[in-house]
């Protein structure tokens, strides 16, 4: 095949890996970002140590996508977890599992992989070029903003790889909506995923206990019940625990008008258990003290008892055990999506081909985050942003090909 000139734009996990594919090809890839550097929102990933992909069985990993799973599943069997090991092995990153099953780098940090992925890309003849923002077509040319003006750029066949919406300081600001809009591309609204939600604390509570972090605990939503832990911030909650359940919170929120997200402060005991021990402590002893002695529970866990719960319900032992082991947090609304770790909504899957191209665009190609899944953290995020951009490079050279 003639070498094409391939567009890439977004320099993020998935359009990178797609450069990575098509630059294997022996064609001439340049890949345009709007920032001054690549994939700033993979730095930022590592540094809460870069879950690049988790070690679950597979069958249960690819169904971690929810309604998209399906659409997911060739591209996710293209690039398995052990494949990304491998793959970031090879740019001399070694990984390994954490107690959770989430799989990390050694070094827990993005910047040494990046670095060699971005100098292997650069040997296979890829360029970057960066503070390139796309701001849509001109006839059939992609238009660019750069410092230097507006550049027009003709290409074969263009791969859009710009990211959802969240944390848009790093780049993703989804602005592209609007462009793709115009051309009749539907796209679902964007909304927060792996989200913290607000919580109307009051001001004592607030002061005292927000950076908090529960740990131990278990939660349940609709999305199910897990353990793990969360933190207490000075507008409601956020941090692992409730990212697991934030996308059913979200919806029911949107659907009901409110939601809860409901807490056992201590797991590992029976309800009628903590009521006996509660029953036996001096009726006339301080609510922290009956917690402590009785169930063991304190400092911001009995805060939050005493905050969420009702005079009548904290001096009957029988109704103060059942909210141990069941204490709603009711939720006013996710934080705003710019603080969300993800977003879910974008491109819907019946706008694109099972190559990954749009149908109206015919030799327009996307990947990553920008089309229509979510996923909870674990290294789901990555995964799919992985495997989408070599599935729509491969796809985009089977249309090449044709
Ligand atoms: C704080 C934080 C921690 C995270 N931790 C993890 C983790 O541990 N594990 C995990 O799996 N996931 C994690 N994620 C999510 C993961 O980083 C993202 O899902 C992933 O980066 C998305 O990849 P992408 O290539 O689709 O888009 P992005 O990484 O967002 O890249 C899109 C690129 O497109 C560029 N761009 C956008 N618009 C334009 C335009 N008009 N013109 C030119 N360029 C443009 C942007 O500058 C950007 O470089 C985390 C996210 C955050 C915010």
């Amino acid at each position: 095949m003639a070498e094409k000139h391939i567009a890439i734009i977004g320099g993020g996990p998935a359009g990178l890996m797609a450069a990575e594919v098509l630059s294997s090809s022996g064609h001439r890839v340049t890949v345009y970002d709007s920032m001054p550097s690549v994939a700033r929102k993979f730095l930022l990933a590592g540094k809460s140590g870069l879950n690049i992909t988790h070690s679950e069985d597979f069958a249960l990993f690819a169904d971690r996508f929810g309604a998209a799973s399906q659409r997911l599943r060739p591209a996710l069997d293209g690039f398995k977890p052990s494949d990304i090991r491998d793959w970031a092995e090879e740019l001399g990153t070694e990984t390994f599992i954490g107690s959770s099953g989430r799989v990390f780098p050694r070094v827990m940090k993005a910047s040494p992989l990046l670095r060699a992925w971005l100098a292997r890309l650069e040997a296979r003849g890829v360029s970057i070029l960066t503070r390139h923002r796309w701001s849509g077509f001109a006839d059939e040319r992609l238009v660019f903003e750069t410092p230097q003006g507006q550049s027009f750029v003709e290409y074969d066949a263009v791969l859009l790889a710009l990211g959802g919406a969240s944390y848009p300081r790093l780049g993703s600001d989804a602005a592209w909506v609007d462009w793709l809009g115009n051309r009749k591309i539907d796209i679902a609204p964007f909304q927060p995923a792996n989200c913290g939600f607000e919580v109307a604390w009051s001001a004592p509570f607030r002061d005292r206990f927000a950076g908090a972090p529960l740990k131990a605990v278990t939660a349940t939503s609709e999305a199910g019940t897990f353990p793990g832990e969360f933190v207490i911030s000075k507008t409601g909650i956020e941090g692992s625990l409730v990212y697991a359940h934030a996308a059913a919170l979200r919806d029911r929120l949107v659907n009901e008008n409110s939601a809860a997200l409901i807490i056992d402060l201590a797991p590992g005991r029976a309800t009628e258990r903590l009521a006996r021990d509660l029953a036996r402590q001096d009726p006339k002893a301080s609510l922290s003290n009956r917690l402590r002695k009785a169930a063991g529970i304190e400092g911001v866990k009995a805060g939050l008892v005493r905050e969420l719960a009702g005079p009548p319900a904290l001096s009957q032992p029988e109704d103060l055990a059942r909210l141990i082991k069941a204490l709603p947090i009711p939720l006013l609304r996710p934080r705003p999506i710019v603080e969300a770790i993800s977003s879910a909504g974008g491109i819907r899957w019946s706008e694109l081909d099972d190559n990954y191209m749009v149908r109206k665009l015919p030799g327009i190609f996307v990947a990553g985050e920008m089309i229509d899944w979510e996923a909870p953290t674990g290294g789901y995020l990555l995964t799919a942003c992985f495997a989408t951009g070599r599935a729509a490079a491969e796809g985009m050279e089977a249309w090449l090909k044709r």
